[in-house]
């Protein structure tokens, strides 16, 4: 029989418990006491005082299972089988405890005897210089050397700016060539769908300075992540996160306030997934106290209400129906979240507040474009500065203007569109580099450390006041 959602959860804890770690509960998505962060995106950042050395761990051996947010990976939402900005990461953690060794070993025996996953259909990943951990897979566990793929910084590195970091290992479950390319290159670390990434083991063993350059670190430690919905979708044998149990509950409701069966139309069937994970993301949001705003993580909440909205629009919705949806993923995750249903009516209340602030701005959106359409006739061109500010202003995609617009006879400036767009990206991007830190470590100096050449140990093993 397949594991559940509920089940997957127990399985995965009570696993690593009987190999001595401490269930914990996951926290908020509003990470405590770190204004550096938005929102809580993987399991490990509650524990990140005890990775910087910043405070003792009260156990050294932890698993949890952590809510998470992630907007980066928003544009993929709807898109890929396996991204949402919205999902759960099972995880175990070693603070200065075990290594390597025993995650690897302990993640792969989870996988292949408990979950009862056939090896022959798993891949690894390891960082390009990581001999210790190719040694590990191959020898130790056996997984011959054609399937351990090699992968750069960008994928099987971990590293946020200064302080603890190190290398990654992932597993891949290998989906079949029908998912795939085709292309002979195909491996893990290809975008293409057929290598599905469902765990990441970090190894933290460097501490990066001020200056780029890697130490290694006498008190190491290890933070590993595995997709819930991603590992559901193997075991249930679904295409994506979507149509796993407790998802496809929410899937089923989102398709019936769109009004069409999903599976049907590629370009619904979108818009419902993005609904789905929007709600979800929304929900869970407020249940940890977020609320919409024009700031920081009230912005985050607000953008993913309004752009699931606008989807439901799109595909015909002419109604409200957050508190039917969000109502759904009460029902389908109350078991495990209890607050969930303990703070239902304040979720309620805050989600439909919001729809309502959109639709009154939809409104007025509408009636810029009416008015922008009345002097023009069937077939001109609808000016790319009017669909940008509508985009800008109003929030208004440019396929929701293209497509009202199209209803007239009326085509949309796409090429004045793209241009206004583009040169608000530059500022972003120009915003970003000023702020940007990733990839800026000293490589010759993480060469020289994974080589095992670099002997100038920092220690964890005190609590360091000034890391950061
Ligand atoms: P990918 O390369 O597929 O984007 P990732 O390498 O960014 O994944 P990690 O940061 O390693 O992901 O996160 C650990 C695990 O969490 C992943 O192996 C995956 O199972 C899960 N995960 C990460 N991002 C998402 C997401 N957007 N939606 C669902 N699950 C995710
Ligand atoms: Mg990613
Ligand atoms: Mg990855
Ligand atoms: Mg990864």
């Amino acid at each position: 029989r397949r594991l559940t959602a509920n089940e997957l959860r127990e399985a995965y804890l009570s696993f690593f418990e009987s190999k001595g770690h401490a269930r914990l509960p996951g926290s908020s998505l509003v990470p405590k006491g770190d204004p550096t962060l938005l929102l809580t995106g993987a399991g490990m950042v509650q524990f990140k005082p005890y990775f910087l050395g910043k405070a003792e761990p009260p156990h050294r051996r932890v698993t949890t299972c952590q809510r998470c947010v992630r907007t980066a990976d928003i544009d993929r939402v709807g898109i890929t089988a396996r991204h949402a900005t919205f999902f759960e990461m099972l995880g175990n953690f070693s603070f200065g405890d075990y290594f390597k060794r025993e995650a690897i070993a302990w993640a792969w025996e989870f996988v292949t005897e408990r979950l009862a996953i056939d090896p022959e259909r798993l891949w690894v990943s390891i960082y390009l210089e990581d001999d210790e951990a190719f040694a590990i897979w191959h020898e130790q566990v056996g997984v011959p050397a054609e399937r351990i793929v090699r992968l750069g910084k960008e994928d099987n590195f971990w590293e946020i700016g200064v302080g603890p970091c190190g290398p990654c290992s992932e597993i891949y479950l290998d989906r079949g060539p029908e998912f795939g390319c085709g292309a002979p290159s195909c491996k893990p670390g290809c975008d293409c769908g057929r290598f599905l990434e469902f765990w990441n083991l970090v190894f933290i063993q460097f501490h990066k300075d001020e200056q780029g350059q890697y130490h290694p670190l006498k008190r190491t430690g290890i933070d590993t992540g595995m997709g819930l919905e991603r590992m559901l979708a193997i075991l249930q044998g679904v295409e994506t996160i979507f149509e796993t149990d407790e998802v496809r509950r929410i899937l089923e409701r989102a398709a019936a306030i769109v009004g069409r069966p999903y599976g049907q139309d590629e370009r619904t069937d979108r818009a419902i997934r993005i609904m789905v994970d929007h709600a979800r993301a929304a929900t869970f949001m407020a249940m940890d106290g977020i609320m919409p705003g024009n700031e920081g993580r009230g912005y985050v909440m607000r953008r993913l209400v309004r752009r699931a909205s606008r989807h439901a629009w799109l595909a015909g919705v002419r109604r409200p129906f957050w508190r039917e949806l969000s109502g759904c993923v009460v029902e389908a995750m109350g078991e495990a979240y209890p607050e969930l249903r303990q703070r239902q009516a304040l979720i309620e209340r805050v989600l439909e507040s919001e729809e309502h602030r959109f639709l009154q701005t939809l409104e007025s959106g509408l009636a810029v474009l009416e008015q922008e359409m009345r002097g023009l006739e069937q077939g001109a061109v609808l000016d790319g500065a009017t669909a940008f500010r509508l985009y800008d202003t109003y929030g208004f995609p440019l396929e929701l203007t293209r497509e009202i617009a199209e209803e007239r006879g009326i085509r949309v400036d796409e090429e004045g569109f793209a241009a206004q767009l583009e040169a608000q990206r530059a500022r972003a991007r120009a915003a970003r580099r000023t702020y940007g830190y990733l990839g800026s470590g000293d490589e010759e100096s993480l060469a020289e450390a994974m080589a095992g050449l670099r002997s100038d140990f920092v220690g964890y093993d005190e609590p360091v006041a000034e890391a950061r």
